[in-house]
């Protein structure tokens, strides 16, 4: 499986644009899942450009949380392919939109969850390889701790990639073997220097492979 990051408060390359907010790529078990559309669409999709991604092969749009900086590119993203969203029960997808509402956890693919929206705000997707589950989050407004407990549910995690806003429980992290700490993560420092030999440094352009 293979996640590029498209939307990021850091760049990775000088072609790529730097803003506040986050999207990613997801391929993974035969999908393609665009997580989250970051604050601007034209942005998200010039960066997608870039980074030589075809926006028409994106299957599914997952959205973590109803927050701008992960749902401003929504819009213009649908306007060039209308594919179905999943987001969080509480928040009101665009009108006419192809929208899942997802409240309790759920699988949306075989090997591919959702958390199901945590603390009435976020959900986050797990995908199942064969070393454990790739956690993939927004901003973590429910906590890093609640969110893996969540995803415990479907297998042991093993790889978190997004933003952990101001986590600093930073134990939880110790059974993983892959953190990459980005977007709104606040102590990615006190992160890398704990854990170098996880750490994965995030930005537009930051790909992470990873076997199925
Ligand atoms: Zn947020
Ligand atoms: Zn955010």
């Amino acid at each position: 499986m293979k996640i590029t990051i498209v939307y990021d408060n850091t760049s990775r390359r000088k072609d790529l644009e730097a803003d506040w907010g986050f999207s990613c790529l997801i391929e993974a078990r035969g999908h393609r899942l665009l997580f989250d559309t970051g604050a601007d669409g034209r942005r998200l999709l010039r960066n997608m450009q870039a980074l030589g991604i075809d926006p028409m092969g994106v299957e599914e749009i997952f959205i973590s949380h109803y927050h701008l900086d992960h749902t401003g590119g929504l819009q213009d993203f649908l306007a060039v392919n209308p594919v179905r969203v999943y987001c969080p029960a509480s928040c009101r997808p665009p009108a006419g939109s192809d929208a899942v509402a997802i409240s309790a956890a759920m699988e949306i693919h075989p090997g591919i969850y959702s958390t199901g929206e945590l603390a009435g705000i976020e959900q986050s997707i797990a995908i199942d390889t064969e070393k454990g589950l790739v956690v993939v989050v927004g901003c973590s407004h429910p906590g890093v701790t609640e969110i893996l407990s969540a995803a415990s549910t479907f297998g042991k995690p093993y790889a978190l990639i997004g933003g952990l806003h101001g986590f600093r429980e930073f134990q939880v992290l110790e059974p993983l073997e892959l953190v990459c700490p980005t977007h709104c993560t606040r102590h990615k420092e006190e992160i890398r220097i704990l854990y170098p030999g996880k750490y994965v440094e995030g930005g537009v352009g930051t790909v992470i492979d990873l076997p199925d």
